[in-house]
């Protein structure tokens, strides 16, 4: 049986950091579900179909990585796909708190349920999405932090003429 996770987020946009976590989770994992949240509450400055479509790109065809969407509980997604571990970022202790609630909250909700984290590499712990939206809505060079088609998706959404 190939050893499989769930690897779920926002992703709104698709960082330098995710693709790292997602290529470190493939030395772990057989293959990867990159899980886009769609989370009706939460604004985001990306649709579902974009922040899917940068992932799709990034990643290119490999076939250990699919792309896919919630919108329920992250246990209840795990159930319907019958993949009960979860990987996840571990950029800084600001990230463990919630993390660790979170891990506790998903095992509580479903005993099965287990969470695999793996810290960042130093390239990438400071870049966060919402980093990212906000430098590159000042006009900040965010190239170097998310793949190219996400950088040029931030200009469109950002133009100068919006500054
Ligand atoms: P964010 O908006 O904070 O980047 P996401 O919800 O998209 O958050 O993050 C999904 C997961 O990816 C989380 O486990 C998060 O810790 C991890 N992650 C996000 N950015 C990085 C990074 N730069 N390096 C490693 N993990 C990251």
């Amino acid at each position: 049986m190939p050893r499989l996770a769930i690897y779920p987020g926002s992703f709104d946009p698709l960082t330098n950091g995710h693709l790292s976590l997602i290529q470190r989770g493939l030395k772990i994992f057989d293959g990867l579900v990159v899980a886009v949240a769609n989370n009706a509450a939460k604004k985001a400055l990306f649709s579902l179909e974009e922040r899917k479509q940068f992932i799709r790109s990034a990643v290119g065809t490999d076939p250990r990585v699919e792309v896919d969407h919630f919108e329920t509980l992250l246990v209840d997604y795990a159930k319907k796909r019958k993949i009960h571990t979860v990987l996840r970022g571990l950029r800084a202790v600001s990230d463990f708190e919630y993390e660790f609630q979170l891990a506790n909250m998903n095992s509580k909700l479903d005993p099965d349920f287990e969470s695999v984290f793996v810290m960042t590499g130093q390239d990438y712990f400071y870049v966060t999405g919402s980093l990212v939206r906000e430098v590159a809505s000042y006009g900040g060079d965010v190239s170097g932090l998310v793949p190219g088609i996400v950088a040029e998706g931030l200009r469109k959404k950002f133009p100068p003429s919006s500054r």
